[in-house]
């Protein structure tokens, strides 16, 4: 069991039935979730005997860095951290004006086997721990020394794929006895997993919801994304609108132009009557080519004239600032370079 995967509630189970008094369940929760420690033997107040039998009876999960790479280009950091089972995961860390921002992985690997993304290539190796989730911000934080006031969960995985492991994770992120992230400035994003979408929605966060849409029709889907063969566009958006209703929150869709593909015209006409009169935004980002495929994004002006279009028929667009594309940035890239090599 991991001691940092555990919420307030189960941390203060556990120390009952160790024997232990309340106040060490708030000095524990203190250690791990706002001092952001590496190790039991850095909870200085705690008495050698309680830490010793802590390390005896708890996995501690604490990432080692195991590679860094910094974008000239912008600052955009990208970590390979490795799991205490040899697997490789990775995050990144941005800086906006409106303050820094982390990019989590939910899984190691991922078994959606979308065809422009780097995660999926080797399929999933396992899900990640709430406290493998969390470490990687308190790593982040820790090696950058500065305050993160941003999450996305849109690194390598599919977070409705490891739904129990994420919804604790976002609650013990924006726990005020931890972190305190606030649940506006985090965002999940799915490939449209529909009865996770209905799940989350019933928990009524104050988390921004992102789908991957990247095709405004079923056919279209089902090209680039297999989870399109499981959940249709009809249901998707049902669950979206069921979201906005229990949480308030819009809807932010994710599109990845890829040049020839889905960067037409005929996909202006779809799209607008997909999201039209919807409470939502979306998000372009020119796909970024890995080597496994042959996919090409589509050229700046084409970005701006889709955008341009889309804003004439009413819809809110905004295009996604490309950081780090001189260090692996997209999802994956990074972990499969680090195993290809050694
Ligand atoms: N599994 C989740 C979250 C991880 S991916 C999801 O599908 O939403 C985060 C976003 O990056 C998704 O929208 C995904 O489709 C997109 N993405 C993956 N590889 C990409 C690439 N090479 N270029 C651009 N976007 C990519």
């Amino acid at each position: 069991m991991d001691l940092k995967s555990l919420s307030f509630e189960e941390l203060q189970e556990e120390f009952a039935i160790l024997g232990e008094p309340k106040f060490r369940v708030s000095q524990v929760y203190d250690w791990m979730h706002k001092k952001c420690v590496s190790d039991i033997d850095e909870m200085t107040n705690l008495s050698k005997a309680l830490r010793e039998k802590l390390k005896e009876k708890y996995e501690f999960t604490s990432l080692r860095m195991a590679r860094m790479q910094e974008s000239e280009i912008d600052g955009t950091r990208k970590f390979l951290f490795e799991l205490s089972d040899g697997n490789f995961i990775e995050s990144v860390w941005m800086k906006y004006h409106h303050g820094n921002s982390v990019c989590i992985s939910s899984q190691v690997g991922c078994r959606m086997g979308c065809k422009f993304c780097a995660s999926t290539l080797d399929g999933l190796e396992r899900n990640l721990l709430p406290g493998e989730m969390l470490d990687q911000i308190y790593r982040i934080s820790q090696i950058t020394g500065e305050r993160v006031s941003n999450i996305v969960v849109m690194g390598s995985g599919e977070p409705m794929d490891n739904y129990d492991n994420v919804l604790k994770f976002l609650k013990i992120i924006s726990d005020e006895r931890g972190l305190c992230i606030s649940q506006r400035n985090i965002t999940v994003s799915t490939c449209g997993i529909v009865p996770g979408i209905r799940k989350l929605a019933e928990e009524k966060l104050q988390i921004t919801l992102a789908i991957s849409l990247h095709a405004p029709t079923d056919e279209k889907r089902k090209a680039l994304m297999p989870i399109a063969n499981s959940y249709s566009l009809a249901e998707v958006m049902d669950a979206c609108r069921f979201y906005f209703d229990k949480t308030g929150r819009r809807i932010s869709f994710e599109y990845a132009l890829v040049k020839g593909v889905n960067d037409r015209e005929e996909e202006v006409a779809e799209l607008t009557s997909l999201l039209k009169g919807m409470n939502c935004h979306i998000n372009l980002i020119p796909v970024n080519p890995i080597k496994e495929r042959d996919y090409r994004s589509t050229d700046r002006t084409n970005v701006l004239n889709f955008q341009n279009k889309l804003e004439k028929n009413g819809i809110n667009v905004t295009i996604r600032r490309e950081m780090g594309r001189d260090i692996d940035g997209a999802c994956g890239q990074l972990r499969r370079r680090h195993m290809e090599e050694v």
